[in-house]
C-alpha cells in the first residue's frame, strides 16, 4: 500500500465555500492540440468545486483511502519542522502544485528514500529538482495542458490591464470615491497597432498569440523550436532567433517559458535595458526567470512602463517583497492556472496519473516529465537540467 503526501495552498481565509459562484463549469474534452482532456476510470467531487485548497484534497481521498492506501494533506511546506518533511521519509508519492510548491530539493530528495513519483497537479515541475529526480530514478509528472488556457487568459488580461492603466483607473473609484479622468487617462494606451511578443511559443505561448491577433498588433516571438511556417502565415508572426532580439522589437513582452538553467535570471539589468522605453513585461512562467530587484529598478525608471504576472520567487514571496511595492504592477498572487475551470482539470490528471501508477500501467508520455533517470515526454521539450 502507497503513501501519498499532498501538499496543497490553505483554505480560505473565511473557511471552505459551502457554495460555488456557478452551478457548472463547462466541460472540456480535447485541447486544441487534439490531445485529450484527462480521463480517469472516475472522479469523487463536482467540477466547479475548489479542489485545489487543503480541504479540496483534490477530490483524492476516497479513491485512495478505498483502495488502502494512505493520503495525507498538508499546506505546512516550508523549514525542517514543516508537515511536509516530517512525512516524507515514508512517502511514496508526493503531490504538489505550483501555486503552492512543496520544493523537492536534492536535500529532501535524499531524505525521501521511499519516493517513486513526484505529481506536479498543474503545469511546471521546476520546483523539483530534476537532476536529484533523475539521479534517484524517481518519475515527474505534470498535467500537461490542464491549465494552459488558464494561463493565456491571465497573461491577455494583464497586458489590457497594463497597457489601458485598468488597475488605477479602478482605484479611483473604488478608494478615493472620485472621478479623476485625468488621472486615469495619463498612463492608458490602446493596444491595437503596437508590437507585442512571446519569449516562449508552447501550448501557453502560443494561445497568447493567437487570443491577440484580433487586437490588430504586430506579433513577434522566439523559441528553441521554430513553430510550423503555416502557423507563422496564419498570425502573420515575425520569428526573433533570440530574447535579445526580441526583447528590443516590442512594446509588450509576455514570458512563457519554463524556469530551467537557460531562463533562471535571464531578464536581468542588462536585458530590461535593451527593450524600449515605456515597455511592458507580463511574466505568467516563473519569477526567478526575472531579476527581482532588475524588475524594480526597470519601473523606478521608466524603462518599463508595467510588469505584471502571478509568478514569485519564492512562493509564497516574504511579506516585505518589493514586487508588492514597486510602481505601476499588476501582480496577483499565483492563481491564473488554478481557477475553478483548471482545477477540475489538474485534479483528474493527477487522479489519471495515479490510477496508471497504482496499476503498474504506463503514464501517459505527454505528462512524463523525468523517467527512468531521464528526461521524458513533454519534459524533453521544454526543460534542460544540469547533468
Ligand atoms: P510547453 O512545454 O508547451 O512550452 C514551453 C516552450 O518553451 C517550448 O516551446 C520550448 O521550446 C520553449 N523554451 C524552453 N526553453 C526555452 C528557451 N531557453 N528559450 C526559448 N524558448 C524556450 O509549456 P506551457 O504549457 O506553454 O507552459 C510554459 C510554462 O508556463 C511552464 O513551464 C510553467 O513554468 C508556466 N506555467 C505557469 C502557470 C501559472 O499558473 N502561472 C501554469 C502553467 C504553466
Amino acid at each position: 500500500m502507497a503513501k501519498i503526501v499532498c501538499v496543497l495552498y490553505d483554505d480560505p481565509v473565511d473557511g471552505y465555500p459551502p457554495t460555488s459562484a456557478r452551478d457548472e463549469v463547462p466541460h472540456i474534452s480535447t485541447y486544441p492540440d487534439g490531445q485529450t482532456a484527462p480521463e480517469p476510470a472516475d472522479i469523487d467531487f463536482t467540477p466547479g468545486e475548489l479542489l485545489g485548497s487543503v480541504s479540496g484534497e483534490l477530490g483524492l481521498r476516497r479513491f485512495l483511502e478505498d483502495a488502502g492506501h494512505t493520503l495525507v494533506v498538508t499546506s505546512d511546506k516550508d523549514g525542517p519542522d514543516s508537515a511536509f518533511d516530517r512525512e516524507l521519509p515514508d512517502a511514496d508519492v508526493v503531490i504538489s502544485q505550483p501555486f503552492w510548491p512543496a520544493y523537492l530539493t536534492a536535500d529532501r530528495i535524499e531524505r525521501a528514500p521511499r519516493l517513486q513519483l513526484a505529481i506536479t497537479a498543474g503545469v511546471g515541475s521546476d520546483h523539483v529538482d530534476l537532476d536529484a529526480a533523475k539521479q534517484h530514478g524517481i518519475t515527474v509528472a505534470e498535467v500537461t495542458q490542464s491549465n494552459s488556457l488558464s494561463v493565456a487568459e491571465h497573461a491577455v488580461m494583464q497586458i489590457l490591464a497594463l497597457v489601458r492603466n485598468y488597475l488605477p483607473a479602478h482605484r479611483w473609484v473604488t478608494d478615493e470615491r472620485g472621478w479623476n479622468i485625468a488621472d486615469a487617462a495619463r498612463r492608458a494606451y490602446d493596444v491595437q497597432g503596437m508590437s507585442v511578443g512571446v519569449m516562449a511559443a508552447g501550448r501557453i505561448g502560443l494561445a497568447v498569440l493567437r487570443r491577440l491577433a484580433p487586437f490588430d498588433v504586430q506579433l513577434h516571438y522566439t523559441d528553441k523550436q521554430r513553430l510550423a511556417p503555416g502557423i507563422e502565415q496564419e498570425l502573420g508572426l515575425t520569428y526573433h532567433e533570440d530574447i535579445r532580439s526580441l526583447a528590443g522589437s516590442v512594446d509588450v513582452l509576455s514570458i512563457h517559458a519554463p524556469l530551467h538553467p537557460e531562463t533562471e535570471g535571464l531578464f536581468d539589468d542588462d536585458l530590461l535595458g535593451s527593450m524600449k522605453r515605456g515597455a511592458y513585461l507580463v511574466n505568467t512562467a516563473r519569477g526567478a526567470i526575472c531579476d527581482r530587484d532588475a524588475v524594480v529598478r526597470a519601473l523606478e525608471s521608466g524603462r518599463l512602463a508595467g510588469y505584471a504576472g502571478d509568478v514569485w520567487h519564492p512562493q509564497p514571496p516574504e511579506r516585505d517583497h518589493p514586487w508588492r511595492d514597486m510602481p505601476n504592477h499588476g501582480m496577483t498572487p499565483h492563481v491564473s492556472g488554478t481557477t475553478l475551470s483548471a482545477q477540475a482539470r489538474y485534479a483528474a490528471g493527477t487522479r489519471e496519473i495515479l490510477e496508471s501508477w497504482l496499476a503498474g500501467s504506463p503514464i501517459r508520455d505527454e505528462y512524463l516529465i523525468v523517467q527512468r533517470g531521464a528526461l521524458a515526454g513533454a519534459g524533453s521539450a521544454a526543460y534542460t537540467t544540469r547533468s
